[in-house]
């Protein structure tokens, strides 16, 4: 009798060792130029860590596939560095992520680009100089002469040629997205099922974190305190495209990375625009595409997406929210 309640008690100990607390499990990566974190909300750490091993090595390889800045043999920059009508086959990711961006190109009304390869390169924002000066009139015309989509031609299939030597695809705007989608997909595939993925402030959210929402902060573009906050939970992405990120100031003026493709420039008709949708890929094709139409067009376009949801700091750091967004997004007091 007595050896059977002590053995009764050894069971429940080792059962109550077993039951791992809820927490969250969070690792941080140097990925798609930023840091990544990743945090699982989890009661069983080393399932966590290894399905954000995993997930890390997958959005790795994303990145290798459309980085356009190192010396990686991969399709966009064979495409990038092909002369004229020369015919070349991308990867599937790379052929499939084009067909999304050029139908975004045209729901924008041309305000996201992925052909402008050529433009992004001469103002050269990834190259960190300092004492940087804008681009005179002339590079300007000459780098958009061989920019832009028409500049491309399907062949057939994954078969794709350009007009020009100097054409050059671009996924800086929309790549980071979908490295953030199939981060979490990979997650999906190894049973997690609470997480979030966090690419410097651009990110993903799966489930919930316990019996609350999470929580997620939207930067102000110019203040060191948060312009306000989301409750969000299940399948929501949040992403902000902003004047900040990468920029320099010459004679006063701010001249940053996102450039409108009608002029050459860097769009002057906003400070950050943050984007609210499920998919990270369309959040951050969007929030690109948004910073550079103006207020007025952008929501007239946001109101006709049923599930995208935005909100501006226009150049007058006015804030401006589309309907739905209104119901999800908390100013700070300050705002
Ligand atoms: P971040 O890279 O800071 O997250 P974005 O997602 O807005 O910001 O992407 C900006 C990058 O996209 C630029 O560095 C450049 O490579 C590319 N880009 C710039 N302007 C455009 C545009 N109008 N359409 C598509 N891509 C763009
Ligand atoms: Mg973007």
């Amino acid at each position: 009798m007595c050896l059977g309640r002590v053995c009764a008690c050894v069971l429940l100990l080792s059962s109550c060792q077993w039951q791992e607390p809820w927490h969250d499990v969070q690792e941080t990566r140097f990925l798609l130029g930023t840091l990544v974190s990743f945090t699982v909300y989890s009661n069983d750490e080393e399932k966590a860590l290894a399905a954000i091993q995993q997930a890390s090595a997958i959005m790795q390889s994303v990145e290798q596939s459309f980085t356009s800045f190192t010396d990686v043999d991969n399709s966009v920059q064979r495409f990038n560095h092909a002369l004229a009508g020369e015919v070349i086959t991308l990867t599937a990711d790379v052929d499939g992520l084009l067909r999304q961006s050029l139908q975004i190109q045209q729901q924008s009304l041309g305000a996201f680009d992925p052909v402008l390869g050529a433009l992004n390169q001469a103002w050269a924002f990834s190259e960190a100089k300092n004492q940087q000066k804008p681009l005179s009139a002339d590079l300007i015309e000459q780098a958009l002469n061989v920019s832009g989509v028409l500049q491309l031609q399907a062949v057939s299939g994954m078969k794709w040629t350009k007009n020009k030597n100097q054409t050059q695809l671009d996924f800086g705007a929309i790549a980071k997205g979908f490295a953030i989608d199939q981060g979490i997909q990979s997650l999906q595939t190894s049973g997690i099922e609470h997480a979030i993925i966090n690419a410097g402030g651009d990110l993903r959210i799966l489930g919930n974190h316990g019996d609350k929402a999470w929580k997620v902060a939207v930067r102000h573009p110019r203040l060191k305190q948060p312009l306000g906050w989301f409750d969000i939970e299940d399948d929501s992405s949040v992403v902000t495209s902003g004047d900040y990120e990468r920029f320099f100031v010459y004679e006063s003026k701010r001249y940053h990375h996102i450039l409108n493709p009608k002029t050459g420039q860097p769009a002057d008709k906003n400070m950050s625009v943050t984007v609210l949708t499920a998919s990270a890929t369309l959040a951050d094709a969007w929030s690109t595409a948004l910073f550079v139409l103006d207020v007025e067009t952008g929501l007239k376009m946001v109101e006709n997406m049923p599930d995208l949801e935005a909100l501006w700091v226009d150049k007058h750091q006015v804030l401006h929210l589309s309907s739905g967004m209104k119901k999800m997004f908390f100013p700070s007091k300050a705002h």
